[in-house]
């Protein structure tokens, strides 16, 4: 499901941003590769056990991708 083990919320909540963050400090293209294969690896599992419901792909980029490094602010299209 993606959910944070230590506080339910959807993974990669707050506390696991700082913790990569801290953990890439020296990788930056690291991190970016890590986050997109996340985000490639979450959407598999959350579309099949979601096949009708599951969350928008622009919400899933946000949540992996969006606050990683190299990325520009999130523009909402019109
Ligand atoms: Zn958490």
């Amino acid at each position: 499901m993606w959910c944070c083990r230590a506080c339910g919320q959807p993974w990669p909540c707050a506390q696991a941003r700082l913790l990569l963050k801290a953990e890439y400090a020296d990788d930056q293209i690291g991190l970016s590769l890590y986050l997109c294969g996340l985000l490639h690896e979450a959407a598999r599992d959350l579309y099949r056990l979601n096949p009708d419901d599951g969350p928008a792909p622009a919400d899933l980029f946000r949540r992996f991708v969006a606050w990683g490094p190299y990325r520009r602010p999130v523009v909402n299209p019109p």
